[in-house]
């Protein structure tokens, strides 16, 4: 494809997206497809190269009806996936760019562009002035959950663990509603499920610290070794906050690292009015917000803070001769590349650069405020309703809640207004109880669809 032909078709994918967004509420929110209904309309490939017409024609053919439209505004599942436009373009630019920053020296502007992002977070984001030179995009919460554990891995060994791997006697601790990409941390590691604690919950599923202590006594005295604590703060499944700060304390008290996994709630931490949900974590160890979860940013980009670069660069670093540069041997930049998992990069930082400068920190900000009015508004016709309640308090923009008259009837409301395509929500449970989730948070939701949801709901 030559510039210019690129320039053409380009056009018209603009104009294809520009379109779709449009009457992205037109479609229902969920694919009704069966299994294998795209696969079983899909053409062999072509030997020859055929243009572009016939691959748009067929996402308006196949794709469209076997896409789930989570930039609807009945969009309720899970948590929000925001793919605002201003960062579909900013991965446009990135992809137009084709560098590949592993290194600074591979393109100083990837490495410099996101050092000064995540240092502007920290700011705006009222975070402790420990993150400074601390910040790092990841794809997602699941590898800033792993790299945190490789480094509080090594750090508890002092420095062995690179060499000579686990011993066994490691552990971690999360409790029942930490997300499971930690878990999964755990295995990959090299830990086994054996190494990880559930530390209970008290009523509003908020980590007990009182159990924390417990089991971190016990594994002491039994010559095991804490390493890693998990703390979230907005839990996937009813937005539970963990007591941060006491769990900091204990984490203190026995060397292990704190991570604090904010992947949800964590753009609220703009708005100063919601900072309390945040206290304690200037003593994290590090730190995790999905941008591609709730801060309009499209999927994948997560930003992680840790308090240690050393300690994650002394765990990962391997310097290869293919690698060696004047810049890298020096000592004076950052190479990314130490950071994470893989070895290559893309320039993510772009996106979130263009969701910053496009609706500035104040736009954000609006952003997270008008979900949580509308969660509020919403909590207020619950509470004024006779047979749904909430099952847990609302926590930011999220409810959890329930038909008084049981399971079934919760169950049977949340199946209507799934088939009916006009919104779309999932569930949990709840202490047994089925409960139905309201993630509310796409960037076009008003209150008319809110309304129009409660009203599917409660009939
Ligand atoms: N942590 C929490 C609290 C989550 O809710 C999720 C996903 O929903 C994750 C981590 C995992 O996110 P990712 O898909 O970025 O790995």
């Amino acid at each position: 494809m030559t510039p210019d032909e690129f320039r053409r078709i380009g056009h018209e994918v603009i104009d294809w997206i520009a379109d779709y967004r449009e009457r992205v509420a037109d479609f229902p929110v969920k694919s009704q497809v069966e299994p294998g209904w795209v696969r079983d309309r899909l053409a062999a490939l072509p030997e020859r190269g055929e243009g572009f017409d016939g691959l748009l024609a067929d996402l308006d053919r196949i794709v469209l009806p076997g896409t789930t439209h989570w930039q609807h505004p009945g969009f309720y599942g899970y948590f929000p996936s925001n793919a605002s436009l201003p960062s579909v373009l900013g991965d446009l630019l990135s992809s137009g760019l084709g560098v590949q920053g592993m290194l600074w020296s591979t393109s100083p502007a990837a490495t410099e562009v996101e050092q000064h992002l995540m240092d502007e977070l920290v700011g705006a984001m009222g975070l402790p002035e420990r993150f400074l030179g601390g910040g790092v995009i990841q794809d997602t919460a699941s590898s800033a959950a792993l790299v945190a554990l490789l480094a509080a891995l090594h750090r508890k060994s002092g420095g062995k663990w690179r060499q000579s791997g686990v011993d066994g006697s490691e552990t971690v601790y999360v409790s029942s509603q930490t997300h499971s990409s930690i878990e999964r941390a755990a295995r990959i590691a090299g830990l086994g499920e054996q190494a990880v604690r559930s530390i209970a919950v008290d009523d509003v599923l908020a980590m007990r610290v009182d159990d924390l202590a417990e089991r971190i006594r016990s594994d002491v005295e039994g010559c095991r070794k804490p390493v890693l604590v998990c703390a979230t703060i907005g839990t996937t499944g009813t937005g539970a906050v963990d007591p941060v700060r006491e769990i900091a304390a204990l984490c203190g008290e026995h060397g292990i690292w704190l991570h604090v996994d904010a992947a949800w709630a964590g753009p609220a931490a703009l708005c100063p009015e919601f900072r309390d949900l945040f206290d304690g974590v200037d003593r994290a160890d590090s730190f995790t917000v999905n941008a591609h979860k709730w801060m309009l940013t499209a999927f994948d980009l997560s930003l992680f803070w840790t308090a240690h670069p050393d300690v994650l660069v002394d765990a990962l670093a391997i310097l290869p001769e293919y690698l060696r540069n004047p810049a890298t041997e020096s000592g004076a930049v950052v190479d990314y590349r130490d950071w994470q998992i893989p070895l290559g990069r893309r320039f993510r930082a772009l996106k979130l650069w263009s969701v910053l400068r496009w609706y500035g920190l104040e736009g954000v900000r609006d952003h997270v405020r008008g979900h949580v009015e509308l969660a509020a508004l919403l909590e207020s016709w619950i509470a004024a309703d006779e047979n749904w309640e909430l099952v847990t308090p609302r926590s930011l923009s999220l409810l959890t809640i329930a038909h008084k008259n049981g399971d079934e009837t919760t169950k049977a409301a949340m199946d209507r207004v799934n088939a009916s395509g006009d919104a779309f929500i999932t569930h949990t449970t709840v202490n047994g109880r089925f409960a139905v989730r309201v993630a509310i948070g796409a960037e076009s939701t008003r209150e008319h669809h809110v309304r129009a949801l409660w009203d599917a709901l409660s009939a």
